[in-house]
């Protein structure tokens, strides 16, 4: 079992010690875990921007510290990759590869929070968008070529959640928007990253998996590696519905997961 998203208290929305999340997953049996809270806001002037989404740009070094001694001390039962998950502010990512550039990790998740210039699991940024399908079908391709840009901007080796938009208002879930996909699809390829398949999304109103079976299919008929992320943000939620996934996955035709060690992709086994 690997599991190469995972969040802890030094967010403030997430519970639990880094060390709570290697017991859980020792428990668990998982070969390998990802360490990956969410990244300061280092395009901000100050030190803790927003308190509730992520920690101060102060704490991030005894973070990484942390997580590389965890490494180190559970290395004969579980291999620790440390990491961190950016979101994706278009034109702004300077400050995070400069900051990032200093730390020896193993990957980068690149994600797409802000989108329009609102959260995406704001509610009510959809209280202004006409509900009808060809509306949502335009926002969701929108999104998708966001992620798209996050993919090609070349920052990251893991594409979290990419079709969370979806999270906080269901509809999304079903609504056609293959050309964006495709093309979403294969930035990520070309860009060498991997797809997540985040579980997630039961923490949310859509439920379900980011992301949805379609795009699954399309992802294993474009050559577009994955990796898994239960995206916990309590230490029991670790390797959620993996055995799941796996199972979805292998009847889809894929036989491998994608982990990085120092930004070098490996394929392991899915089992
Ligand atoms: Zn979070
Ligand atoms: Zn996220």
């Amino acid at each position: 079992m690997i599991d190469l998203h995972t969040h802890h208290e030094r967010c403030a929305h997430a519970t639990g010690s880094l060390r709570d999340y290697v017991t859980a997953a020792l428990d668990k049996g998982v070969k390998v875990l990802g360490l990956s809270d969410h990244t300061p806001m280092f395009a901000e002037e100050a030190d803790h921007a927003l308190p509730p989404v992520a920690m101060p740009k102060s704490e991030f070094p005894s973070y990484i510290a942390e997580a590389l001694a965890l490494k180190e001390e559970f290395a004969r039962s579980i291999e620790i990759l440390v990491s961190t998950e950016a979101d994706f502010f278009r034109g702004r990512m300077d400050p995070y590869s400069r900051e990032l550039a200093g730390y020896p990790l193993d990957y980068v998740i690149g994600s797409v929070h802000m989108f329009e210039g609102r959260d995406i699991f704001d509610t009510t940024r959809w209280e202004t968008v006409e509900d009808s399908e060809a509306e949502l079908a335009a926002v969701k391709g929108r999104y998708f070529r966001a992620v798209a840009e996050c993919a090609r901007s070349g920052l990251f080796q893991v594409m979290g959640h990419v079709d969370a938009l979806k999270g906080n208002h269901p509809k999304l879930g079903t609504v056609p928007a293959p050309a964006a996909a495709d093309e979403m699809l294969r930035a990520i390829r070309d860009a060498g990253a991997v797809m997540e398949v985040n579980t997630s999304g039961n923490t949310k109103a859509h439920g379900g998996w980011y992301p949805e079976h379609d795009l699954l299919e399309r992802a294993h008929h474009f050559g577009v590696p994955l990796t898994f992320a239960s995206d916990a943000h309590v230490p029991e939620r670790v390797c959620d519905q993996y055995p799941e996934v796996v199972r979805v996955l292998h009847d889809i035709g894929f036989r491998t997961w994608t982990v990085f060690r120092r930004g070098t992709p490996r394929t392991v086994p899915l089992a």
